[in-house]
């Protein structure tokens, strides 16, 4: 029987010992077991990472760890890792790894991650994948990481970058093409004025591509090979699209118990 249920759109997990199915219905629960989770979601610009993390983080009642929103603070805080940052974020492109590794580390080691994590825009490279691993494996955390992608062709993804629309205060996020907020360019939570993303642009948006394409789809291959990947549709309706990762994530943990 399952030994939790939360509450989300229209989807229904359920798991015993000895047998796993899952279905999207018309009810409001789906049930998950309450061992470790350490998600990783990974996926191109603007294909709903952001989104789906704020997501899960609801369903699973653990937080959501976006490198690009982390990177961002300190860019507004003008500390000197922002001040690095900034530039090299402006055009697009990654920012060295040991920058990342330092925020990373730093915010693994607060105690709301004990629980697992849902690391949205982390790793973006094969040699932060393997950081990552090492890094779990040194703070004692056994339970195996999956890592899920969220997929979109490209012309899609480049209407949600350039309708991408963000709250500075809570992180909400928002498309005026796809998810407007109620109120025209103000946050239904706390009625912020919703700002654009500096890099939500066509030119940039071409080069965060061209990175993502040569640096993190490599990536793929490594979590495959353990055993540990899912492709997930992300061109669909938002509650859709989290009841599909909420599957792919019983799907692999069931096959992960049986390594
Ligand atoms: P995001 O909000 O995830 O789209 O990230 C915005 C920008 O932050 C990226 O275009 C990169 O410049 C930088 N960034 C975020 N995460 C990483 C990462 N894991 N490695 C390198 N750069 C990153």
């Amino acid at each position: 029987m399952p030994e939790t249920a939360r509450q989300l759109g229209r989807l229904v997990v359920s798991e015993n010992r000895h047998s796993y199915t899952s279905k999207i219905e018309t009810t409001q629960t789906v049930a998950v077991k309450p061992d470790l989770f350490r998600i990783l979601l990974l996926g191109a610009p603007g294909v709903g990472k952001g989104t789906q993390a704020k997501e899960l983080e609801c369903l699973l009642g653990i937080p959501s760890i976006s490198t690009g929103n982390l990177l961002r603070a300190h860019v507004g805080q003008r500390t000197s890792l922002g001040r690095v940052a900034e530039g090299i974020m402006g055009r697009g492109e990654l920012v060295p790894d040991p920058l990342l590794y330092q925020i990373v580390a730093e915010r693994l080691q607060e105690r709301d991650t004990a629980g697992g994590f849902i690391l949205d825009g982390f790793p973006r490279t094969l040699n932060q994948a393997v950081w990552l691993e090492d890094r779990l494996a040194t703070l004692g955390n056994e339970s195996p990481t999956i890592a899920l992608r969220l997929r979109m062709g490209y012309k899609q993804l480049l209407r949600r970058v350039t309708g991408r629309r963000n709250c500075p205060v809570c992180q909400s996020i928002y498309n005026i093409f796809v998810n407007p907020p109620k109120r025209d360019g103000l946050c239904e939570k706390d009625g912020s004025a919703l700002v654009q993303r500096t890099d939500d642009t066509v030119s940039i948006f071409e080069n965060r591509m061209r990175a993502y394409s040569e640096l993190t789809a490599p990536i793929v291959e490594h979590y495959r090979r353990l055993g540990r990947f899912a492709d997930v549709d992300g061109d669909r309706p938002i509650e859709v699209i989290t009841a599909g990762i909420a599957v792919a994530i019983a799907n692999l943990r069931q096959c992960s118990r049986r390594l």
